[in-house]
């Protein structure tokens, strides 16, 4: 990467006025996970929005300094619910990562992911095909199985395609493709992206999908906000717990104190809170705790916006902290993303407290009386 250079900056330009409405006042301090994690301004809303507008006016030079602290944000949106002025904080961190990445400047691990999703199809850059022993069909219903259940968590998959099969739905899987979100929240090419959203859509028109479940909040949110703006999405998106909150679920009981982790994408971003807490509230003997920080106020898991990837310590740090949380007041901390689960987990490496965290499809597949 060139040590100083200024840039273009055509997007990030176009959101000039509103970066122009920060007052500065650092309300968005007080909600930051990354400045929660290390108590630098630059890393904090206002202080991405500062450099931002610095690339734009060309008054900032794009150092590597400016790449690192502007990879710095979750895009967990919670600035912008703290916000004062309403700033759309995500919107200006992924279009000057965007401007950046167009000009050269990008992180060596998202330079990575980018390469891996052009050869192989996925950010983790696997070639071996799993099987999950489901035939591709022509149906009415496709569960759409996303990148990080695929090759990291398959146990996500593998419990969803069994609590599907013991409700009686017919749906297929079949050969998709990178959602292409973690593609977008990096800055990569528009057009990499549409690439991959354009293939996913196709393959679903060919099997006459009417309806996609999804088990990951990034790639519903994806599906259901961005590829729209690029592609014909000819069918119905939503999320498992969507779909299951509104079955008659027979479940064993569970005498645990359970605990929700609202994904950032799932709640902020879409606002899906009320179905995974009335699927949890179905388990009998099962004593729901809200955690005090959840809903819209919800701490980010840490993992997003290609954070896991370029600064692995901060998102474990991060996650630590809302495990740790969880764990002073449950002993089952559920969420509904395999993205977050994971990094929950890896959170838990470093503190080791006593708290099972899983998918909420794994728990109400092993749950399901059938
Ligand atoms: S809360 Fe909004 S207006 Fe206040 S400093 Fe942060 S980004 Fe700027
Ligand atoms: S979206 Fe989240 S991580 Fe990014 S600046 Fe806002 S609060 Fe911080």
């Amino acid at each position: 990467m060139p040590k100083r250079k200024y840039i273009k900056a055509e997007r990030t330009k176009k959101l000039e006025k509103e970066m122009l409405t920060c007052t500065f006042c650092g309300f968005c301090k007080s909600v930051c996970p990354y400045f929660e994690d290390n108590q630098w301004d630059p890393s904090v809303a206002r202080g991405k929005v500062i450099l931002a507008y610095g690339l734009a006016r060309k008054e900032i030079p794009a150092d590597e300094s400016v790449v690192q602290r502007l990879s710095q944000c979750t895009t967990c949106k919670d600035c912008e619910r703290r916000c004062p002025s309403n700033i759309k904080v995500v919107d200006i961190v992924e279009s000057a990562r965007a401007d950046l990445v167009e000009a050269g400047c990008i992180l060596p691990a998202h330079k990575k992911i980018i390469d891996n999703i052009k050869q192989t199809k996925n950010p983790y850059g696997e070639t071996a095909k799993v099987d999950f022993g489901v035939p591709t069909k022509k149906a009415d219903i496709a569960y759409f199985i996303g990148c990080t259940a695929r090759y990291r968590m398959p146990e996500i998959a593998t419990h969803t395609i069994s609590l599907l099969k013991k409700l009686n739905v017919d749906f297929t899987i079949f050969d998709e493709v990178c959602c292409g979100s973690t593609l977008q929240r990096i800055g990569a090419k528009e057009k990499e992206v549409v690439k991959l959203m354009k293939a996913n859509v196709e393959a679903a028109k060919k099997l006459g999908i009417k309806k996609m479940i999804f088990t990951c909040a990034g790639c519903l949110r994806m599906f259901k906000e961005q590829y729209p703006k690029y592609v014909e999405v000819p069918f119905e998106c939503e999320h498992l717990v969507q779909f299951i909150s509104k079955q008659e679920l027979k479940l064993r009981p569970l005498p645990k104190r359970i605990a929700y982790h609202d994904p950032c994408h799932l709640g902020r971003h879409m606002k899906i809170y009320d179905e995974p807490r009335k699927v949890l509230s179905m388990i009998p003997e099962a004593k729901y705790v809200e955690l005090s920080e959840s809903k819209e106020t919800a701490r980010c898991c840490g993992g997003g916006g290609g954070v896991r990837a370029a600064d692995p310590a901060a998102a474990q740090r991060i996650a630590s902290r809302r495990v740790k949380s969880a764990s002073d007041v449950a002993d089952l901390l559920v969420s509904a993303c395999p993205f977050c689960v994971t990094n929950l987990k890896y959170g838990n490496e470093i503190i080791k407290v006593n708290i099972e965290i899983k998918d909420i499809a794994q728990l109400i597949d092993e749950l399901l009386i059938t």
